[in-house]
């Protein structure tokens, strides 16, 4: 059994509507008895919002099967040596709703006091938001980010990401950040854990070079970078690159067929 972890948003769907061959080959990987998983830095929606956006779109997704950056979080935090008490979240409502799911001892509030603060991608950030955050961590506080995004595409241009307000915080406090999405690899780590997945026998897709592809190279799993989301050029090889690059995902089973001995299936 291989197990595949895809990335979800230009990988398997754009604008909401799945990318061409990804449900069927998706599908036929499942099918045939392969471990499905997913792995996302979209912490807008929660897990259980993306398992449900998943199936209805056709995918073979399990709510254990899916990792949001969210949830990666909230986990990390609830293992720390002294579990945060009070958590104050710059990010959107499913970070704070998986932050009380997942890590217990928890109460999300604002405030100076807070003992974690964690960044995602903050639509209402306000400069006494801002303040709140940064005299939290100035006194102590754990500064967890769900990405490092410095900005990300909008419908009339480039905007700020969560990487651009948690280095607001940083310059503030002259304190760093863990950044916890790709391309840190501990959401593959974490998915795999979970799932037995053997890193040998592990094959991640995206569309990113930054981001899939890196956290895959930092665990030394099989990549597979498809052209359908940010990336839409081959790239040159690279250490980091991808050991195969196809142009959409109808391509992934004859591709991977293909070098079944390199892709180790
Ligand atoms: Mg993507």
């Amino acid at each position: 059994v291989t197990t595949f972890i895809f990335d979800l948003d230009g990988t398997l769907y754009l604008d909401g509507a799945a990318l061409p061959g990804a449900v069927d080959s998706v599908r036929e990987l499942a099918r045939v008895g392969h471990q499905v998983l997913y792995a996302t830095n979209d912490a807008s929606l929660t897990g259980d919002q993306h398992t449900v956006r998943l199936q209805r779109l056709g995918f073979p997704a399990e709510r254990a099967g899916v990792l949001t950056a969210g949830e990666l979080t909230a986990r990390w935090l609830a293992e720390r040596p002294e579990p945060p008490r009070r958590v104050m979240v710059l990010g959107p409502a499913a970070v704070a709703a998986e932050i009380s799911e997942y890590c217990p001892s928890a109460s999300v509030e604002s405030g100076a006091d807070a003992d974690a603060v964690v960044v995602g991608l903050d639509h209402a950030i306000s400069y006494d938001r801002l303040t709140q955050a940064f005299r939290a961590v100035d006194a102590g506080a754990t500064l967890v980010a769900t990405n490092g995004d410095r900005c990300y595409p909008g419908s009339d241009g480039l905007l700020p990401g969560a990487g651009a307000i948690t280095a607001a915080i940083e310059t503030a406090s002259g304190r760093s950040a863990t950044v916890l999405g790709k391309p840190s690899p501990d959401m593959y780590a974490m998915l795999m854990a979970r799932h037995g997945a053997d890193p040998s026998d592990t094959v991640v897709v995206g569309d990113s070079l930054a981001t899939d592809m890196v956290a895959a190279e930092r665990l030394s799993l099989y990549r597979v970078l498809v052209l359908t989301g940010v990336t839409t050029v081959p790239p040159d090889q690279e250490e980091t690159g991808p050991q195969l690059v196809i142009p959409s995902l109808d391509r992934l089973l004859p591709e991977l067929t293909q070098r079944r001995a390199q892709a180790r299936i």
